[in-house]
């Protein structure tokens, strides 16, 4: 069998949803919202369904979707993509992310990954021969340096795996630290494969900046995106890739193999929400924001020290200072079994010198799932 994937363990967050399960506890684990999602955009599958979007749609995308994509980024980003040559649409982030290392990586080449890391990029990178060269990002800022980027960039540098905002530490970069990653980047001519799929999902006036609007990076970066986490839809399974054509046309010829296509009706109802007005993004992010904002007062009066989340679903706790001399891991299995919560531990996003000490929640839950959880763990330390 494949080694690489042969002794690889059932991913985290499948593995912590299964406990949830067999625990019939609160799954504050795997990041997906307890609500239906919106309703227009539902409504707008259902419709496409019935009026014909059920066959084999084009392999890139259908050609709205495609357009939409680049007047979203055009308008938010004033990133000015070609939607015929630039722009494709893939089953769900994962894929998009899969169908890009494969596109770039050949036997040999080095690939930088940040620790934390998600759990899907490393045995993409080795099953194409690459070699992952890892960084460790340290809570509680969990920011990049100079130092750490000159420790591994170097002639063999293929690629850069780069995830903002980032999961599970819930950053997001600013300027400064994609300017210095852009320098690297350039001066090992190093492609930069760019995670953004929680672009939208980001607090208190924060603004994402795409790598791939950082001067230099326009011709270097692959940006993923994912219409699942935009509009809290994840069981969707709608990316996006979005590169210069000569980066583009490889993806796609991973693409074609992989999942060829994308549901056509769920692309035209993806295609209807990214025209939706600013608003809509800024109401989201407010509402994700209050539901941040409920878990971490709730957990910072039972005694848990909160880093508070700048983006995504999660919001992380450092349990370092409250002696309670057991792992993350450990921890997660005493409360998902005693308290009959669920949560992730951040060593798994880790393959050397893992962090230990820290523990993702995730908040875009309903206010009564967010306070049920709360009572359970309230003497959890
Ligand atoms: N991105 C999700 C999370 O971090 C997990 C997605 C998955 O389970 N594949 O929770």
């Amino acid at each position: 069998m494949n080694k690489v994937f042969a002794d690889l363990p059932v991913t985290v967050f499948e593995a912590m949803s299964q406990a949830a399960r067999d625990n019939n506890a609160i799954n504050l684990g795997q990041g997906f919202p307890d609500d239906p999602g919106p309703e227009d955009i539902r409504r707008a599958a259902a419709d496409a369904t019935v009026n014909g979007y059920n066959q084999y749609p084009s392999m890139m995308g259908i050609p709205e979707l495609r357009q939409a994509i680049a007047a979203h980024y055009g308008r938010w980003h004033k990133l000015s993509l070609d939607p015929m040559t630039e722009v494709m649409v893939t089953s769900g982030g994962t894929e998009a992310l899969t169908s890009s290392i494969l596109a770039v990586v050949e036997p040999g080449d080095e690939v930088v990954c940040f620790q934390p890391v998600y759990d899907s990029y490393l045995p993409i990178i080795r099953q194409a021969g690459g070699i992952p060269r890892l960084l460790r990002l340290e809570p509680p800022g969990w920011r990049l340096t100079e130092e750490m980027l000159a420790s591994v960039f170097n002639e063999k540098t293929k690629a850069v795996l780069f995830n903002n905002p980032l999961n599970p530490a819930a950053v997001v970069y600013p300027r400064e630290d994609l300017e210095l990653l852009a320098r690297y980047c350039q001066k090992f001519d190093t492609i930069a494969i760019c995670d953004e799929v929680w672009e939208h999902v980001i607090f208190d006036g924060r603004e994402h900046i795409p790598l791939i609007t950082i001067p230099g990076m326009r011709d270097r970066t692959i940006k993923v995106g994912s219409a699942g986490k935009i509009f809290s839809l994840t069981g969707w399974k709608v990316g996006f890739v979005c590169a210069a054509p000569p980066l583009l046309r490889v993806a796609a010829k991973v693409h074609q193999f992989l999942t060829f296509t994308t549901a056509p009706n769920l692309q035209a109802a993806v295609a209807y929400g990214l025209g939706k007005p600013d608003e809509y993004f800024y109401d989201m992010r407010k509402d994700l924001a209050r539901s941040r904002d409920r878990l971490t007062k709730g957990l910072e009066s039972i005694g848990f020290p909160v880093l508070k989340s700048q983006g995504t679903y999660f919001l992380t706790v450092d349990l370092s200072p409250l002696g309670l001399n057991e792992t993350d891991v450990e921890f997660c299995k005493r409360i998902v079994t005693d308290y009959k919560v669920a949560a992730i531990p951040v060593s798994a996003f880790y393959e050397q010198d893992a962090v230990t000490s820290v523990v993702r929640f995730c908040f875009s839950k309903k206010d009564e799932t967010l306070d049920t959880a709360l009572e359970r763990l309230s003497d959890a330390v």
